[in-house]
């Protein structure tokens, strides 16, 4: 301990001293602000060195991180739990995923891109440098300075305004250069397809708050829409069958278990679950069993929903795409993919073949991550997008 924490003193004499030397030579050899930025960057290119560079999946449900070299190190649920009042952060990720519809009513547990925007940007500021520090502290004896070079990927309803706040948390947290990526595109990069070809590529990536459709070709989104439409829908399409069947009141936790442990969108063999909640007649604890079948009427309003968008995509698409689309079939990422059966459904709307990606929850943050072994691919992107 006492090793470490004088390592850690010289570490950051000596960087000390570095970034004093650095800026002096800005000062001596030039005025004004390009030599001092001058300066500024080279001291972060230094520091760089010493950081690792990260891609991170900004999710509305979780929030994984990659780290170049190594893969991907933190997975956890976009959640960060505050004091009301003082607005002290209290825990972020799984642990404050727990205090969900538990917690006393001085803490507040919020997520902050619910909707597939940034509605609480201090929280998602917070998650950010959390996981930056995280990732530079874990086991090592000189801790490294965080100056990471940083590939975010955000969900495309995200604002111009949005996106450059997203970008100056990023900075805040440490990153020297921030790059964002929209979330369709780094899920098709992510599940390895060729985003620059001019072969068109439908993919589809069904989040917590947001389902995502885009129609990629050379580098850029042809057709897209983002809707607010997804996992915690569903979660919500559970809570509201049962309260109305059943008179019984369930918290969204438990809704999503049984979506993930039953949950179906065609009619295959039964399962069932056990869940328990609180009666509305009496005021006190039910427990009731729930078939997959009625999950699947429950779900059916908001599987339609988001087919309904994918279909209306399709006949958005220019019709040279269309025939690519044909051949090469519908791709489908993100945790809502994982509900089995919805590729059936979407191919009887569609009469187009559809494919989960493999390992649907990581597609966007392994795209980030490829994203950062060649940073050229996001220029080039850029270039076509025009951002
Ligand atoms: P985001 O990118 O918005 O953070 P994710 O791609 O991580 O979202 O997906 C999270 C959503 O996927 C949650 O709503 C979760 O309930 C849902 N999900 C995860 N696994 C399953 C499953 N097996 N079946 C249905 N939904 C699932
Ligand atoms: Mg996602």
């Amino acid at each position: 301990m006492v090793v470490k924490s004088t390592f850690a003193i010289y570490y950051k004499l000596a960087i000390l001293a570095a970034n004093m030397v650095l800026s002096n030579f800005g000062q001596r050899f030039g005025r004004g602000g390009f030599r001092k930025r001058l300066s500024r960057f080279s001291m972060n290119k230094i520091l760089g060195l010493f950081s690792h560079d990260i891609g991170i999946d900004l999710g509305t449900a979780n929030t994984l991180v990659w780290v170049r070299g190594k893969g991907i190190v933190i997975r956890e649920p976009s959640v960060v739990a505050r004091h009301r009042k003082t607005k002290e952060i209290l825990a972020i990720g799984s642990s404050a995923k727990k205090m969900l519809g538990r917690a006393p009513a001085i803490i507040e547990t919020v997520r902050p891109l619910r909707n597939g925007v940034i509605s609480d940007f201090d929280a998602t500021a917070a998650m950010l440098t959390h996981y930056v520090k995280k990732v530079h502290e874990s086991g090592r004896v000189i801790p490294r300075i965080p100056r990471p070079k940083v590939v975010l990927g955000i969900p495309s309803g995200v604002t111009e305004v949005e996106r450059r706040a997203v970008a100056e948390a990023a900075v805040t947290s440490g990153a020297r250069e921030a790059h964002l990526l929209e979330e369709p595109m780094a899920a098709a990069i992510g599940a390895g397809l060729n985003v620059e070809s001019p072969e068109g590529i439908f993919i589809v990536d069904i989040g917590g708050g947001t389902s995502e459709v885009a129609v990629i070709s050379l580098g850029g989104v042809v057709v897209g829409r983002s809707i607010r439409i997804a996992g915690d829908e569903m979660n919500e399409a559970i809570m509201n069958y049962v309260r109305l069947k059943y008179s019984l009141l369930l918290g969204e936790p438990t809704a999503e278990d049984v979506k993930i442990s039953i949950g179906t969108s065609t009619s295959s063999k039964e399962k069932f679950a056990v869940v328990r909640g609180r009666d509305l007649e009496t005021g006190l604890p039910k427990s009731i069993k729930l078939s997959s079948s009625e999950i699947r009427e429950a779900l059916a309003p908001t599987v339609q929903e988001i087919v309904r968008n994918i279909v209306d995509t399709l006949e958005e698409t220019p019709p040279e795409l269309v025939a690519d689309i044909m051949q090469r079939g519908i791709i489908m990422a993100g945790g809502g993919s994982l509900l089995p059966g919805i590729e059936a459904v979407v191919t009887e709307a569609t009469k187009v073949p559809t494919f989960i990606a493999d390992d649907p929850l990581t597609c966007v943050v392994r795209g980030c991550g490829r994203i950062l072994e060649d940073l050229s691919l996001l220029t080039r992107i850029r270039t076509t997008r025009g951002m």
